[in-house]
């Protein structure tokens, strides 16, 4: 019997499964040829390797695990990644094997839920259920490795291997698979056949129109269009800051940074800083009033959220992490250059 699911596995999904690292020892110490390594196969799809120095097993229906190395490592180890390799690579020698390539797209939701229920037991599923319909959004797109973005929580769930859920990988802190598996094959369910990628929302009720707080708005943009920058009085300002922070307290995320914005401009007229831009003042104003239009007319067609922003739309704190560059971005402005940096 082929382990399909440890064929599919690429160089990429074995990092995302452990890190570059590890997937580099194990590819170093293959190519150094020094192990040597028994590997059998039982009838259920179990297969042991008995290396030199470790014991590693791959259970047919378990997900990977330290627990399956008998090293002393607590998550994912090298072993583990070297025995997947080496699985391969004797897959691949055989003259009638014929993996299958993973480079069909494939659909999350497909996956039943008699395979959602082998690994989450029925009170994890009727808890998460309900939680899941209280309303969120999801970004989903179909490919060979399927990713869903849960934007109301702020995880990413990537499917690495097509209808394995023990092959996923979530950037919570819980092992795979986590409970937002079920947050992302539920959606995909509700994709049709022919789309791609498409965002889905389970908010049931359209969410109350805040008009007092947007007629304020309007009526405070009305006084800095008629007075202009340098007719702006302290007093305005601080309604300016009050208002900012009525927006933020109503889940008005959007709506409070881009009146923040206007501020800091304000602020950069000021004291004459080479910064400030008058277009970047009318751009400003224009982006909220048209937010405030689309909050006013919810048609649907683009999900509240994204034009308001939600709670966890803020600045996150990274311990340690790995950044890759992808280059820059360069604006050059009326008396100043922008960077961007893509990371
Ligand atoms: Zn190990
Ligand atoms: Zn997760």
């Amino acid at each position: 019997m082929l382990r399909q699911d440890l064929l599919a596995l690429t160089t990429d999904d074995l990092t995302v499964l452990s890190n570059r690292g590890l997937v580099k020892r194990a590819f170093k110490e293959l190519e150094e040829g020094e192990l040597s390594y028994d590997i059998t196969q039982d009838a259920q799809g179990n297969i042991s390797i008995r290396w030199s120095d470790v014991e590693c097993v791959l259970p047919a229906t378990e997900e990977l695990s330290d627990r399956h190395c008998n090293c002393s490592a607590t998550t994912v180890c090298r072993h583990l990644i070297r025995s997947i390799l080496i699985y391969q690579r004797t897959q691949l020698l055989k003259p009638n094997s014929s993996p299958q390539t993973s480079s069909q797209f494939w659909n999350p939701g497909d996956i039943s839920d008699a395979e959602l229920s082998n690994y989450f037991n029925k009170a994890t599923i009727t808890r998460a259920k309900s939680e899941f319909n209280s309303g969120h959004v999801i970004e989903l797109i179909k490919s060979n490795k399927p990713v869903a973005r849960i934007h109301t929580l702020a995880y990413t769930v990537r499917f690495l291997v097509p209808g394995d859920i023990r092959y996923t990988y979530c950037d919570c802190s819980e092992p795979a698979p986590c409970k937002h598996v079920l947050y992302s094959v539920w959606p995909f369910r509700k994709l049709q056949p022919e789309q791609i990628s498409g965002i889905i929302s389970t908010q049931q009720e359209a969410a109350p129109i805040p008009v007092d707080i947007l007629n304020d708005i309007e009526d405070n943009l009305i006084s800095l269009l008629s007075s202009g920058i340098r007719g702006i009085n302290k007093a305005n300002i601080g309604r300016l800051r009050r208002l900012e922070q009525n927006c933020r307290t109503s889940s008005l995320i959007w709506l409070a940074e881009i009146i923040a914005e206007i501020i800091q401009e304000i602020e950069r007229y000021e004291s004459r800083d080479a910064r400030f831009s008058s277009t970047r003042v009318v751009e400003l104003v224009g982006e909220l009033c048209i937010r405030i239009d689309a909050i006013r007319n919810d048609t649907g067609a683009v999900p509240q959220l994204f034009i308001r922003g939600s709670q966890t739309d803020k600045l996150t704190d990274i311990g340690a992490a790995r950044l890759i560059s992808l280059g820059c971005g360069v604006q050059v402005c009326h008396k100043n250059v922008q960077l961007t940096t893509y990371l």
